[in-house]
């Protein structure tokens, strides 16, 4: 398939929905209205939207304030940096409300002689699954601001965002999730043992909601280069960011 966009007539208003090759879910912009595109047919889980806060105007607030913090930064940030893009893009996510056990055997080596310990780890999570294959999204440093989800309306979308499809069904994002807190807990269980032996992790899976998330992908320019910065659109906070270098802001 070439990069092109196709499109697909929504099947609630008639518009034509455009999508890109890779994407398995789409939203129409005018009506809001969610299809599967293999199928054509209604998208039927809960699709969830956070509000942005922020115009591209107020925006500037939280990037200045983040360029103000922290030590690490050049001191003239704030004043030197110029913002050559502010991009609002609507990302979609998978979060995967879940109850998670693992059963494990290790060794625990710090007592002589060592022993086997067998334990349990049991954790309920919002776990978020970004869906989009191909991004540097941190994902995991985002605390996703989940109380303030409204059902999506199309109508709090500005028009000057870009809202993007998913490319991982639910089945596949359930995957993620599952291996994805299969290692955490492999992580977690390093307290209590040193060499695991076994481990087996059920989920119960408890809900699964399809969500647009607001984020601000910011570029600036300082001292001749192009520098990023992520701000999540529903509460302000940056997510991740390029920081100049002092030695190089002494350049
Ligand atoms: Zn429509």
């Amino acid at each position: 398939m070439d990069a092109v966009a196709q499109n697909i007539r929504c099947s609630h208003c008639g518009a034509p929905v455009e999508f890109k090759p890779g994407e398995l879910i789409a939203t129409c912009k005018y009506c809001g209205f969610t299809t599967v595109i293999e199928t054509g047919q209604a998208f039927t889980f809960d699709h969830s939207l956070l509000l942005n806060r922020f115009d591209q105007t107020q925006i500037e607030t939280p990037i200045r304030d983040w360029m103000r913090g922290g030590f690490l930064k050049p001191g003239d940030l704030a004043k030197k940096a110029k913002l050559s893009e502010k991009n609002l893009v609507y990302l979609p996510f998978w979060v995967v409300a879940v109850e998670a056990k693992t059963t494990y055997k290790g060794i625990f080596e710090r007592i002589t002689p060592a022993i086997v310990k067998e334990g349990k780890l049991e954790k309920e999570y919002s776990w978020l699954v970004l869906a989009r294959k191909a991004s540097d999204f941190p994902t995991r440093e985002y605390n996703v601001p989940l109380e303030g989800k409204i059902p999506f309306d199309f109508r709090k979308i500005e028009g000057f965002a870009k809202v993007l499809n998913s490319e991982i069904d639910r089945d596949y994002a359930l995957e993620l999730a599952k291996t994805q807190i299969e290692a955490h807990h492999r992580f977690l269980l390093q307290q209590d043992v040193d060499k695991i032996l076994e481990s087996k992790t059920e989920l119960n899976l408890k809900q699964m909601v399809y969500l647009h998330a607001p984020l601000w992908f910011i570029k600036y320019e300082y001292k001749g280069n192009l520098f990023q910065l992520i701000i999540d659109g529903a509460t302000g906070t940056a997510l991740k960011g390029d920081i100049p270098s002092a030695k190089f802001g002494l350049l």
